[in-house]
């Protein structure tokens, strides 16, 4: 039987940066992924991940968010690509909303560079008089099928074992050892860490974590004026709307040469969708959702006859409070490792989970505190192990 230092489950956002840093670090190291490299069946396709510092959900996200920023520059250096894009975001709220006075209370806790921008500022876009227009030049985005194959690519370029289309069935833990059963083999692993994104209910059998897995639409408009929104000229933008919850956001046009498609203008809106299970992600008729983001294209831009030229789904891991579970699975003695509960704003992360993970396999500590994504912090009516 292939026996492993570590094997890491789910080779998707956090799983694909984890497997390389231990591969990096010189482990014996066995990816499994159930689909094939970036994968449609999971929640990291769409093209595009919006990357921001002065975080509006919590301060106590900037550490590791710094640490996010350092590692992508790293992968890009170490693999000789681009992945994230400093186009900045425009973000437009009401001042006392949850978006601006949050990102505000980041800007001053960590004292962050952001600029104040007038609400027309942006010539496409339409924004209420009596809205606030920040902009943070240091934001943009990251492409997420490409950063993780390129993350297993440089994990297999320093030895990483990796099996794409092999499905983790059950894992069992014994004395010395973690037996690990997939749809085809077995294996023997010292660690094992679970990075299963919105399909980890299944490999938790014993351990009752509330987690919601919920269907997320993103649509590719269709404007009048290709130009208006290039890349060079036109921003990434989050638009918090008063009243509803969540926040619409959006991206410029990505030119075909460097980027996959869809081609478009994307827009999409953050805040919980349908409830699903993970294997009906894809059967969902579009014509409701893309009504919705064509009349948020139409109060929000200044053209009105934007069409819909495609509309596609991936999912969201949401946790009871919005905020990651990085930890150990508790009672395995440090030997297994949950990191889920992304809840739709993990992707940025992704370089500073995989180092974090990477750490907490080889028994060190980490300089950010992350005691405030544990498992502990719900208490026992939350989960039962
Ligand atoms: C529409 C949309 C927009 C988003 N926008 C942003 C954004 O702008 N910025 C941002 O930071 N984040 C964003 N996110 C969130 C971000 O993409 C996720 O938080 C992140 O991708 C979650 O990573 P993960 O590793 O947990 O899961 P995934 O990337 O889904 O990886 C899990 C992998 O595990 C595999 N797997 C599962 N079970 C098994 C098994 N039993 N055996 C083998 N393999 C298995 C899966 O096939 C999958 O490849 C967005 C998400 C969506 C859906």
């Amino acid at each position: 039987m292939e026996q492993y230092d570590v094997i890491v489950v789910g080779v998707g956002s956090m799983g694909s940066a984890t497997l390389c840093d231990m591969a990096k670090k010189g482990l014996k190291v066995l990816g499994l992924e159930q689909f094939t490299l970036a994968n449609e069946l999971s929640s990291h396709t769409g093209q595009s991940r919006l990357i921001r510092l002065a975080y509006f959900e919590h301060p106590n996200y900037v550490p590791l968010l710094k640490k996010a920023y350092a590692g992508w520059r790293q992968i890009e250096s170490d693999a000789g690509v681009s992945l994230l894009h400093q186009t900045g975001i425009a973000y437009y709220g009401k001042p006392e909303g949850p978006l601006i006075s949050g990102i505000q209370s980041s800007v001053s806790v960590h004292d962050l560079n952001m600029a104040s921008i007038s609400t027309d500022h942006y010539a496409p876009l339409q924004i209420p008089k009596d809205y606030k227009g920040l902009f943070e030049e240091v934001a943009g985005f990251i492409t997420p099928e490409k950063a993780i194959r390129t993350y297993a690519q440089q994990a297999l370029m320093h030895g990483a074992v990796l099996r794409q289309n092999e499905r983790v069935i059950s894992w069992r833990q014994h004395p010395n050892h973690i037996a690990v059963q997939t749809d085809q083999s077995s294996y023997q692993t010292d660690k094992l860490i679970l990075t299963a994104g919105p399909h980890i209910q299944s490999l938790l059998p014993s351990f009752k974590l509330k987690l919601t897995i919920t269907r997320q639409l993103i649509g590719w408009l269709n404007p009048s004026r290709w130009q208006e929104f290039s890349i060079d000229d036109f921003p990434c933008w989050v638009i918090e709307e008063e009243g509803i919850p969540g926040i619409y956001y959006g991206f410029p046009i990505l030119p075909i040469e460097g980027f996959d498609g869809p081609i478009g203008l994307k827009i999409a809106y953050h805040a919980p969708g349908e409830v699903i299970e993970p294997g009906q992600v894809k059967s969902f008729d579009g014509s409701q959702g893309s009504e919705r983001l064509l009349a948020v294209s139409r109060r929000y831009f200044w053209d009105q006859k934007m069409t819909m030229l495609n509309i596609n789904s991936c999912m969201y891991t949401y946790s009871s409070d919005d905020d990651f579970i990085i930890d150990y699975l508790p009672q395995t003695d440090e030997k297994i490792i949950l990191a889920t509960g992304f809840s739709g704003h993990g992707f940025k992360f992704v370089p500073a989970i995989g180092d974090v993970l990477s750490k907490m396999a080889r028994g060190l500590s980490e300089e950010v505190d992350l005691t405030f994504l544990s498992v502990d912090r719900f208490g026992d009516q939350e989960h039962l192990t």
